[in-house]
């Protein structure tokens, strides 16, 4: 098949998932709000009241519905980025705001999609195995993708990253690398090794060391999975790198303001993310690319 309807059909599938995703926040949230709740832990009581219907009752399929008037969605309130655009972002039912959030997923996994079938870094081409192992490869990651996505704007949104969800993201890194190494044989061990300690350990040292004050526990598990996803210990120092640089951007005019205070909470989940994900596809060039500045 042709390359560029293939990368329009990984863009449509993209806004799929993408629209998956962004229902999956909000019910892992739901989930979260409930197990906290029967935990005796404190837990936000008006967010749970809003989420409950979220959790559907048992035995029964939970519908995805409006948050705020909880009317059923019906198909055609579903359609990705159409159904948001179509209402202006508000709910059919109740007129009031959906906000930014669904659309922005959907969008953003649509490019990642898109990306990710452009830039794809192993064969897609040839017979039998090959042919075979590419494509697996290739299917794993969209699914890592997904979990990448709910990962960050979870982070984002509340702060966290879920053990259930750095530990699946673990557990597919782990199969993608065993199937890297008895395929397409261009897994270093020394290099994986490498790039777990840069991306998991090093966090792990600084975790127990400031007793999760600094980095979180999910940080750590996160890193884990990204570490074995990359590989490469050049790819993990770069993404660290990265990860770290983009947040001194983002974070630095906000403490020359002063709207931050050098203690105040910044999610580093999505940085982590936006800096492997750059690293995974980029790292050449990037490194060739500073070679060539430093040289001259
Ligand atoms: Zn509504």
């Amino acid at each position: 098949m042709n390359m560029t309807i293939l990368a329009w059909l990984f863009g449509v599938l993209g806004f799929i998932m993408g629209s998956f995703a962004g229902a999956q926040v909000w019910r892992l949230r739901a989930r979260q709000l409930y197990e906290d709740k029967e935990a005796h832990e404190s837990y936000s009581k008006d967010e749970f009241k809003q989420l409950k219907p979220l959790l559907g009752k048992k035995g029964k399929r939970d519908r995805s519905c409006c948050l705020r008037c909880h009317h059923t969605l019906a198909w055609y309130d579903l359609i990705p980025i159409v159904s948001w655009l179509s209402t202006g972002g508000k709910c059919r039912y109740c007129r009031k705001s959906i906000g930014w959030f669904e659309p922005v997923i959907e969008l953003i996994m649509a490019a990642l999609f898109v990306a990710s079938y452009v830039w794809w870094p192993f064969s897609l081409t040839g017979v039998g195995w090959v042919l075979a192992a590419g494509w697996t490869l290739f299917a794993l990651w969209l699914v890592s993708l997904v979990l990448l996505v709910v990962l960050a704007t979870y982070d984002l949104k509340w702060q966290l990253l879920p053990n259930r969800l750095t530990w699946a993201y673990a557990a597919l890194a782990l199969i993608v690398v065993v199937l890297r190494f008895v395929l397409v044989h261009d897994i270093d061990i020394w290099s994986l090794a490498g790039a777990v300690a840069i991306m998991s350990g090093l966090y792990f040292v600084l975790c127990v060391l400031s007793h999760g004050t600094w980095i979180g526990e999910g940080d750590v598990k996160l890193g884990l999975g990204l570490g074995l996803m990359l590989a490469s210990w050049e790819k993990a120092f770069l993404a660290l790198f990265l990860a770290n640089f983009i947040g001194c951007i983002i974070v630095l005019p906000g403490l020359i303001s002063k709207k931050l205070k050098p203690g105040s909470e910044i999610p580093f989940g999505p940085l982590f993310i936006l800096g492997m994900l750059i690293s995974y596809f980029a790292a050449h060039h990037i490194i060739t690319w500073l070679f060539a500045v430093t040289t001259f």
